[in-house]
């Protein structure tokens, strides 16, 4: 596995060999940037976020219109989750749920407004 240095500036990520950011120019020495185990931590808490949240949505997307707010972040986190090596699972199943949860939001506005004007 190639080494890699995050850069605390911008985020940026460097070959080890590197001594500035190739993206802002920022002065890296080793050990200063983020490990990239600590980003994989960030990704897998995404991938997490965005499966618990989908879970949530499969009851949130019940209510019509505003089910649609969880699952636009379910989907975004998700998104944010599949960068993650060890949860990709998690996020792509969050990312299955979510859009069901659209879908779900849709046909309960249907059923809504059917409900609401009827014929
Ligand atoms: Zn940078």
């Amino acid at each position: 596995m190639v080494h890699t240095l995050i850069c605390p500036t911008c985020g940026a990520t460097n070959e080890q060999t590197r001594t500035h950011c190739f993206a802002c120019g920022q002065f890296l020495t080793i050990g200063q940037g983020l490990p990239e185990a600590v980003r994989q931590n960030r990704t897998s808490g995404f991938a997490l976020a965005g499966f618990v949240l989908g879970l949530c949505n499969l009851i949130l997307g019940l209510i019509p219109f505003y089910g649609l707010i969880p699952a636009a972040v379910g989907i975004i986190l998700s998104c944010c989750g599949l960068g993650s090596v060890s949860r990709r699972g998690l996020a792509i199943a969050g990312l299955i749920l979510s859009c069901l949860a659209v879908v779900m939001t849709l046909c309960s506005c249907a059923l809504w407004s059917n409900m609401t004007y009827p014929g």
